[in-house]
């Protein structure tokens, strides 16, 4: 999912909160909300959609306002529902207050269980909504925001970096590993405004300065006064998600100090290097396996040219939530340029291969084109193991690679030869401490616990 988050009185935070959420499209397509506070009063526009489907100029002057929050929606728990939409609201002793969330938590089921037992009321099956209702509940309790707040966060077990709406200010937070990216800006405004976004896409878009990132375990707190900071649990090691810099985060958002793009040439290079080819071409499968292609060709010499154009318009197949969806979306989605690939030996880089299905259809598409050997370079591991932490990687075996060897994957696709970028080189390629991040996907290592029965329902 992307959150947005923005405390600026005077100026249009919907508006802005909108064009933030527009540039976090990619992280979230099932469904699109914003929530924003006029003193004590809030008002909510949310439902099922692309951002460009779901508000239009009368949507938005609906939503006048000091501060804002905002979601795109990609679910992972809770089914495709409007009910499901985010921002969640909830109603307090102090007022109400509007939480978007981007994360799994691994312990929902107690966490409802706890709240269920105080009396608390649900609508929607959401992890998100128990973290909502638990900080309501512990205002209830005679805490002020802040106080609830953090409580609050420490019934939580998971991945979760969370936009916070009430009608004193705004909170961004992160859990205690980091698992999901939030990064706060600066619009240049007099007096400075505030901004939070899942990735720095999302300020700039608006005109917003980096400032750095939200801290796991960190607490931001926008209010009048300014931004105050609370580490609200003890410090743990950072496990930023890997397939963030691999695939999910847009190219030109920043991580570690660098563009994701710098990175995924990186690893394009490498994968050169780990396991050439020979061929004519080198492709990418747009728009994720692009980088890593250029790099490919940078590094192996091998010319690089496009063999597959996209249908932009259409959304990110693997986030429609049925096979079926699945299936038929792909075919609508990527076209082999005839004239490119006839006669050539091509070499096609993707980022990653998680069922096989999207690959076989890409490999086919190149044959019906002319291509007369396909040799595929993933850059990324093999993904084995199921996502606990909000990527929807699905359950274990439907993971291709759960259950076959490289040569029976790349015999199932069809390609000449197949080779995956190792799992040292991934982490290297970083240039930052290995072990600042999750790679759990790839090895099974989670490095939150996750509870024995959640693990069953996802594990073969
Ligand atoms: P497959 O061949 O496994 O069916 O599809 C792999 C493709 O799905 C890759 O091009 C990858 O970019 C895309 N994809 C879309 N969403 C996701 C996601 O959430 N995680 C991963 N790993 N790949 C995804
Ligand atoms: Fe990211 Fe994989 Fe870890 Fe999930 S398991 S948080 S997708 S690295
Ligand atoms: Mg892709």
């Amino acid at each position: 999912c992307g959150v947005f988050g923005i405390y600026a009185p005077g100026e249009d935070v919907a508006k802005l909160t909108y064009f933030g959420l527009y540039a976090l499209q990619h992280r979230g397509q099932e469904s699109a909300g914003i929530a924003t506070f006029e003193g004590e009063k809030v008002h909510l526009h949310k439902d099922m959609g692309l951002v460009s489907q779901v508000f239009n100029e009368s949507s938005l002057g609906h939503l006048p306002g000091n501060l804002a929050v905002g979601h795109t929606r990609y679910s992972t728990t809770g089914s495709s529902r409007v009910v499901n939409a985010q921002p969640v609201v909830v109603q307090t002793r102090l007022g109400s207050l509007a939480l978007a969330h981007n994360g799994n938590l691994v312990n929902t089921k107690e966490l409802r269980e706890e709240l269920l037992s105080r009396k608390c009321e649900f609508v929607s099956t959401t992890d998100s909504e128990a973290i909502a209702v638990a900080i309501g509940s512990e205002v209830d309790n005679g805490k002020d925001w802040l106080e609830a707040a953090i409580s609050a966060f420490g019934m939580c077990q998971g991945a979760f970096s969370l936009t916070i709406a009430t009608p004193q200010g705004v909170m961004g937070v992160r859990d205690p590993h980091g698992v999901r990216p939030l990064v706060i800006g600066i619009l240049p405004t007099t007096p400075v405004r505030y901004v939070l976004a899942s990735e720095t896409c999302g300020l700039d878009i608006i005109g917003a300065e980096f400032l750095r990132d939200v801290e796991p375990g960190e607490l931001v707190w926008i209010t009048e006064e300014g931004m105050a900071s609370f580490h609200w649990s003890q410090q743990q090691k950072r496990k930023l998600c890997i397939f963030e810099m691999i695939y999910f985060a847009r190219p030109d958002s920043q991580m570690e100090g660098e563009s994701l793009y710098s990175y995924r040439l990186r690893i394009g290079r490498l994968l050169a290097a780990e396991s050439p080819a020979d061929a004519d071409i080198v492709i990418g499968v747009p728009d994720s396996g692009i980088p890593a292609a250029i790099g490919f060709s940078q590094a192996s010499g091998i010319p690089y040219a496009e063999g597959l154009i996209k249908n932009r318009y259409v959304g990110r197949t693997f986030i429609q939530p049925t096979q079926t969806m699945r299936e038929s979306g792909i075919r609508m989605k990527l076209n082999p340029l005839k004239d490119v690939l006839e006669g050539k030996r091509v070499i096609i880089i993707d980022d990653s291969i998680v069922r096989g299905t999207t690959s076989r259809k890409i490999v086919k598409a190149l044959r019906d084109a002319g291509a007369t050997a396909v040799h595929m370079r993933i850059s990324s591991p093999p993904v084995t193991h199921p996502c606990f932490y909000g990527i929807d990687t699905d359950n274990q075996d439907q993971l291709i690679a759960a259950t076959k060897s490289v040569a029976e994957i790349g015999a199932q696709i069809g390609v000449d030869s197949l080779a995956f970028l190792s799992w040292d080189g991934m982490l290297r390629a970083t240039n930052e401490d290995p072990l600042s991040f999750c790679s759990a996907c790839f090895t099974g290592d989670y490095p939150i616990d996750v509870p024995e029965v959640v693990k069953r329902s996802k594990l073969i």
